[in-house]
């Protein structure tokens, strides 16, 4: 692997502008996520939700706004790195290797921290055989909506990344069967409209109790929450949507200066650890506010700052993005 001469640990909004950034001051980016899809909390908690608080736009679908963001952090080629937690962080002579859950090590000249609430992983539905069947019809959202062409489906979950998918996938499906714990769904009401009006299954107050299957799942035991009555349904296909967890993890064990689960950083977003700077939701300091506005401002402080630790020539002041002739 290449030495680039910032690795952004976190590709939600403020590390995206922070790769943008950081690609403007022309330095090489590396972004490592947890996550199979870039946004952070944008697409993984609330897609669907309107943000109306961000500079020039009145309102803005989050997913749309994640969107916007990764086409703005991609103008630059950054590298990205999908599906790995950042686990170690070591140093080596004037570089820094952050090496990944599966050994694969990243040299970097700096690293800036924007790793939110921590590493998010998908939550589980906690039956026996659930990791052997991950990938074996077993999913947790959707990478690819292909593979479900011609499949009997169950979705499982009742809020918008439940009935987001169910909506997708249902007319290429052989089947679709809605699987939730209860009645009350926490998916936009137009969404929920949408698809009660398909021939989408619902199986509400009830749980996946068991699966079936030998390589790959061919059905599931379902239980009634009230009555306790279980159920064959036969599948090729469970898509798990019942929500994320998140865990700062293995940045605990890097010698940062942690106070209340949050980085400790200076007026320059600089950590204690020389070349490692924090930034966004996972940082803290005297008079912090944990929002997209205030966020991106750090990024782009915090790059700057490393710029010039790179390049002591360098100034730390950008100059204007408009004077830069970056016309597309
Ligand atoms: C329901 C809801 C509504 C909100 N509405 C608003 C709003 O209207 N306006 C507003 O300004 N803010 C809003 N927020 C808050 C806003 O989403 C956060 O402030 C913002 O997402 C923080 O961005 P971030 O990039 O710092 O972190 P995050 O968005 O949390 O992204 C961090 C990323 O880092 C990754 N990561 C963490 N640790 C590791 C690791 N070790 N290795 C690899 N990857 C790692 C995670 O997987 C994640 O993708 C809302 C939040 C919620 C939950």
């Amino acid at each position: 692997m290449s030495t680039v001469d910032v690795t952004i640990i976190g590709g939600g909004p403020v590390g995206l502008f922070g790769a943008f950034y950081a690609g403007l001051r022309g330095m090489s980016v590396r972004i490592i996520d947890s996550l199979p899809d870039l946004g952070g909390q944008l697409t993984a908690l609330y897609p669907e939700k309107y943000v109306y608080d961000m500079p020039g736009f009145p309102e803005v679908l989050a997913k749309d706004l994640a969107a916007s963001l990764v086409q703005q952090a991609g103008r630059f080629g950054p590298d990205i790195v999908l599906g790995r937690v950042a686990e170690t962080l070591e140093r080596r002579g004037d570089e820094m290797v952050v090496i990944t859950g599966d050994g694969q090590e990243w040299p970097t000249r700096t690293v800036v921290i924007s790793a939110g609430a921590g590493a998010f992983s998908p939550t589980k539905i906690g039956v026996d055989r659930e990791d052997h069947f991950e990938h074996k019809g077993l999913t947790y959202g959707v990478r690819d909506k292909a593979m479900f062409k011609g499949k009997k489906c169950v979705v499982v979950g009742g809020g918008d990344s439940a009935f987001d998918w169910a909506l997708a996938l249902h007319p290429d499906a052989a089947s679709m069967m809605l699987v939730h714990r209860n009645d009350r769904f926490r998916a936009h009401d137009e969404t929920v409209k949408q698809l009660e009006q398909t021939d989408c299954e619902f199986a509400l107050f009830t749980v996946v109790k068991e699966l079936h299957g030998e390589d790959h799942i061919t059905g599931v035991t379902l239980e009634d929450t009230q009555t306790k009555e279980c159920r064959h349904v036969e599948c090729d296909a469970v898509i798990v949507n019942i929500g994320f967890k998140s865990s700062l993890g293995p940045l605990k064990d890097w010698g940062l200066t942690i106070e209340k689960n949050q980085i400790v950083v200076d007026h320059l977003f600089q950590t204690n650890l020389p070349g490692v700077f924090s930034v966004g939701d996972v940082c803290t300091f005297d008079g912090k506010l944990k929002l997209i506005a205030t966020g991106v401002g750090e990024a782009a402080t915090a790059v700057c700052v490393a710029k010039t630790l790179i390049d002591p020539s360098a100034k730390l002041f950008p100059g204007h993005s408009s004077d830069m002739g970056l016309g597309s």
